[in-house]
């Protein structure tokens, strides 16, 4: 198994900006890391440099502490797992995952190459199945026996280039599953490429976010979620995506599109003297103010409001809230926008209610929020304040 060490990876293609600009990351032997961000960002190409199917235009590539920028692919010893498992249709799964051991320039005896294939099929639970061809297996098992290809290899590292993304969504489930359970019990190094966030969230020890070619953030799911480093990643990580609220200091107080709100005195200390900042609230930090604690209730603030429209889910509802911007807001929300490569950002809050909640679109609705939960934003660099 193997650490990888990326320094200073640059990939240029032409004369535009750099696929991938100035990019470190240092993966421990083990490690599961997941390379995520919008289309374009560079994802695919750092993977592929990795593995060394494209060439580093500047900075080291290490494994193990050894500089492989001009290793070829094969002397790098890493398996790459593709979006379409790349089994070949006519060999039987033994075949399938016997291949790379057939094809490798140390010969393999016919009793070593069982033996292997035996030992990687018992770890995979594909024992049963050794006879069958792909057609036969569930995609599931179509995914183990790719793997199965990776482990009889003994590669250093896996690399999965968005290997779920031509699945139906139930099966997606059930196979970001497998391929983290079988990651943690191999225990191999692990890169793992996606645009998916709950992928993202799900699967990795720690999650690096890209944009435009550049490393954004790198850190667990969790603090990713509530630490983002800027706009873009805060936006980015979670569903419905945070909202984001003009907000001026006043006071020990925010005036913001839903009242003067009560902030932390170190919070609040960050944003003194400024006109206007953007105040990041996730939708679920927002309820009913009706099923909140009492006691709960002074740690947030409570408003009135009126939804413009509400969807039941079952298990829990949006809501949404329109508000009035000035035409300094419409630029600042622009400008947002841009930052995060979304198309338009309207001035609208979403709000994640519980499902026995009675309020519904059109009517007039009282609304807490948990106002510890708020994370304040530079509205032209994007930078986190708090
Ligand atoms: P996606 O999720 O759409 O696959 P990605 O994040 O994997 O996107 P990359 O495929 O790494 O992004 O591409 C990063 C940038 O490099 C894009 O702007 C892309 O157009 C450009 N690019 C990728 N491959 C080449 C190439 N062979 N020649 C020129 N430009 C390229």
């Amino acid at each position: 198994m193997a650490s990888i060490t990326l320094r200073n990876i640059v990939k240029q293609y032409g004369d535009g900006f750099p696929a991938v600009n100035d990019v470190s990351i240092d993966i421990a032997d083990g490690e599961f890391i997941i390379l995520v961000g919008p289309s374009g960002c560079g994802k695919s190409t750092l993977l592929r440099m990795i593995v060394g199917l494209e060439d580093i235009t500047a900075g080291d590539l290490l494994i193990n502490d050894v500089r492989v920028n001009d290793k070829a692919p094969r002397e790098r010893n890493l398996a790459m797992v593709f979006q379409n498992y790349a089994l070949y249709p006519h060999l039987t799964v033994f075949e399938n995952i016997a291949f790379p051991l057939r094809l490798a320039k140390k010969k393999h005896s016919e009793e070593e190459i069982r033996q292997k294939v035996t030992e990687a099929a018992r770890t995979l639970e594909l024992t049963d199945h050794l006879e069958r061809k792909p057609a036969n297996l569930s995609g599931g098992q179509r995914q183990r026996v790719a793997m199965g290809r990776a482990i009889v290899r003994e590669a250093d590292a896996f690399l999965f280039d968005e290997p779920l993304s031509n699945l139906d969504a139930k099966l997606r489930g059930q196979m970001r599953s497998e391929i983290s359970q079988m990651q943690r019990r191999l225990g191999v190094t692990s890169v793992y490429v996606t645009h998916d966030q709950t992928e993202a969230m799900t699967l990795g020890d720690r999650v690096a976010v890209l944009k435009k070619g550049e490393l954004q953030q790198i850190a667990s799911p969790r603090e990713l979620y509530e630490q983002p480093v800027n706009l873009f990643v805060a936006g980015f990580i979670g569903s419905p995506s945070m909202n984001f609220l003009p907000a001026t200091p006043a006071g020990d107080r925010l005036r913001t599109p839903i009242g003067d709100i009560p902030v932390a005195a170190d919070k609040l200390q960050t944003v003194q003297g400024r006109q206007v900042v953007l105040a990041g609230i996730r939708p679920e930090h927002f309820e009913d103010a009706t099923l909140v604690d009492e006691a709960k209730r002074p740690q947030g603030h409570t408003f009135s409001t009126e939804l413009t429209h509400s969807e039941w889910l079952g298990n829990e509802q949006y809501g949404y809230i329109s508000f009035e911007a000035e035409p300094e807001i419409h630029r600042l929300l622009a400008n947002l926008a841009r930052e995060m490569d979304a198309d338009e950002l309207r001035p609208q809050i979403v709000v994640t209610l519980d499902a026995a909640s009675r309020i519904r679109g059109g009517r007039p609705a009282e609304l807490w929020v948990d106002t510890s939960k708020l994370q304040l934003f530079d509205p032209e660099t994007g930078i986190n304040l708090t």
